[in-house]
């Protein structure tokens, strides 16, 4: 059987799995992301993995090798550079693999993979202006326009997480840049939101009562906001505020057809997206687009690793041909 080896590197797991050439899974594990080792473990990890799922069938031949991973990258290396949000924070990927495999390797940020599978078999099928963001541990786009997979001149070319949405913010970013979409608003940040709301809330309220305790995680405020917890909901409506301005932006300069939108966040508090389309309104000047949920899940990223591996785009051949 012909497979294309995928691959989704995220801030704290790691997907991979086996197509076939008609892109359907046949297999997938997932694992903790490394965060201590070489510049190749990542790259060792994923052969580890795959010579364990080799086992399960009998004559497999890899055709391609597809790889999202966090960002930043050096595109035409297919290097991490400095990533943020995880420990080991540079990483080679694209040499290791190739030299394993043998057989033509793509290594693209996750998002530019989201974005290949919704173009190519998912909410962006038959269209030509689509956007694919993520509200999870990070904040990200992938973006394509008029039918061009946009890249930039390093791979980063939608680090849209990083676009200002409160100009005159005291919150850091891990970036280090203040008043950034994912430094307010993404899931290991949200505390510094909790944190600075704390401060004007008067009132009664358990999860107010937990979060002075210890750091709010995303989870907390979700279950706490479900319960119906008045300060929780306070929370969760200046987050719908602070995401609706971080989309309008995005739909201000892409002007997508479709957003598909993906992330732990979002897929585990699915009703947020009308909260975000109704705000979205106030800060738009082009006309709206269609707002999704992902098809593919949590999956979405190894589904485009996939498709960037057996169908690359010519823009990114042009780089890693
Ligand atoms: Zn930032």
């Amino acid at each position: 059987m012909k497979v294309v080896v995928a691959a989704d590197i995220g801030a704290t797991k790691t997907r991979v799995a086996l197509f076939n050439p008609n892109m359907e899974l046949v297999s997938k594990v997932v694992l903790n992301t490394p965060q201590e080792g070489g510049e190749e473990v990542i790259a060792e990890t994923i052969i580890e993995v795959f010579n364990n799922l080799v086992k399960e069938f009998s004559k497999l031949e890899v055709i391609a090798v597809g790889v999202g991973t966090i960002g930043p990258l050096d595109i035409r290396e297919g290097r991490v550079i400095n990533s943020p949000n995880i420990r080991l924070r540079s990483f080679n990927l694209r040499k290791p693999l190739r030299d394993y495999f043998g057989v033509p390797t793509y290594v693209v940020n996750d998002c530019v993979a989201a974005v290949y599978a919704e173009y190519m078999s998912g909410a962006g099928l038959g269209r030509k202006n689509v956007v694919y963001v993520t509200l999870s541990s990070g904040i990200g786009a992938g973006v394509i326009v008029d039918g061009h997979l946009l890249l930039g001149k390093d791979g980063n070319a939608h680090e849209v997480g990083h676009i200002v949405v409160s100009y005159d913010s005291d919150i850091r970013c891990s970036c280090g840049g203040v008043g950034h979409w994912e430094g307010l608003a993404s899931g290991n940040n949200l505390w510094k939101l909790v944190r600075k709301l704390r401060r004007g809330w008067r009132g009664s309220s358990k999860f107010y009562e937990v979060s002075e305790v210890e750091a709010a995680s995303a989870v907390k405020l979700f279950e706490y906001w479900k319960r119906g917890d008045e300060f929780a909901s306070y929370v969760v409506s200046e987050l719908v505020k602070i995401n609706a301005a971080g989309v309008a932006s995005v739909i201000n300069v892409y002007d997508p057809e479709v957003i598909s939108f993906g992330g732990s966040i979002i897929l585990n508090n699915p009703e947020l997206l009308n909260m975000i389309h109704n705000l979205v309104k106030n800060y738009v000047i082009n006309r709206l687009p269609e707002f999704v949920i992902t098809k593919f899940g949590d999956d979405v990223v190894v589904y485009g690793a996939a498709y960037i591996a057996s169908k690359p785009p010519k823009e990114l051949v042009e780089i890693q041909a």
